[in-house]
């Protein structure tokens, strides 16, 4: 018999969200699931690494009545301490999300969705981060059974063929039923847009503060790129590298004259 896979479920929007509770009864199948997850919403927090305070770590249920274990730390916290010890068993796979947005180009610098799968990286474990393109509205009920659906396959599918050293896939999965989804496209990050502005406003003691925001980005939706791919209705799975160096820019960037004195009299 083949051994049970341990995938370790994370997101970061915390442990009840509704996103990670699909995630883990889709996933179920596959293998053994352990939720490691934040205690609170982490969106936008990017990677951290708690090093300043403890970290506290308490078991909660999830709506289905299943163990998960919350921690106060941030998402990638939370897949660090798992593979660090938190539990006994060493993980396959993580899984992170499902994000009720999607997570797309230059968003990744800021997801903590992503993050989590980054950690994962970091410590050789195979990951992904699984997004979807939900509706803005943050009072409409999302279902996330298709994007789940999705999530197992494309996890059953990294099972089957490993992930090289140092990359971590992000999947973005329209919003749309399983039945009209056009399929999967391997993709590459396209370019976002951001719409942030900045309100300066005065608190009650005259001190002003500042508070950023704005429209939702929107995106180049060209060919071959994750936006592109989202656009046009297809599941969009892009290979990411931890290595950020710009390979193309190197021997350019080598014929540089560096000796050359900074201030020429
Ligand atoms: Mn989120």
């Amino acid at each position: 018999m083949e051994n049970v896979k341990h995938i370790l479920v994370t997101n970061d929007d915390g442990v009840m969200a509704p996103g990670l509770l699909a995630l883990v009864q889709a996933l179920r199948p596959l293998g053994k699931v352990s939720v490691v997850a934040p205690d609170h919403n982490w969106s936008v927090a990017g990677h951290v690494k708690t090093l300043h305070r403890p970290l506290r770590v308490k078991e909660t249920k999830l709506a289905d009545g299943s163990l998960a274990l919350m921690c106060d730390g941030a998402p990638s916290d939370c897949v660090a301490l798992a593979y660090m010890g938190l539990l006994s068993e060493p993980i396959d796979l993580v899984v992170s999300g499902i994000n009720p947005v999607p997570n797309l180009g230059t968003d990744l610098t800021y997801s903590g969705t992503v993050a989590a799968a980054m950690e994962g990286v970091i410590w050789g474990i195979q990951s992904i981060a699984v997004s979807l393109d939900g509706p803005h509205d943050p009072q409409q009920q999302i279902d996330f059974s298709p994007a789940a659906k999705i999530a197992a396959r494309i996890s059953a599918c990294v099972l089957r063929n490993r992930l090289p050293k140092g990359v971590l896939l992000n999947v973005n999965v329209p919003f749309l039923k399983l039945e009209e989804i056009r399929g999967y496209r391997v993709t590459r990050l396209g370019e976002r847009m951001y719409h942030d502005f900045l309100v300066r406003r005065e608190d009650p003691f005259g001190r002003p503060y500042y508070w950023i925001g704005g429209d939702p980005p929107s995106g180049v939706p060209e060919d071959g790129t994750d936006i592109g791919a989202l656009a046009a209705g297809f599941v969009s799975i892009t290979p990411v590298h931890m290595d950020m160096t710009a390979h193309h820019f190197l021997s350019r960037l080598q014929g540089w004259d560096w000796e050359s004195p900074a201030v020429t009299s």
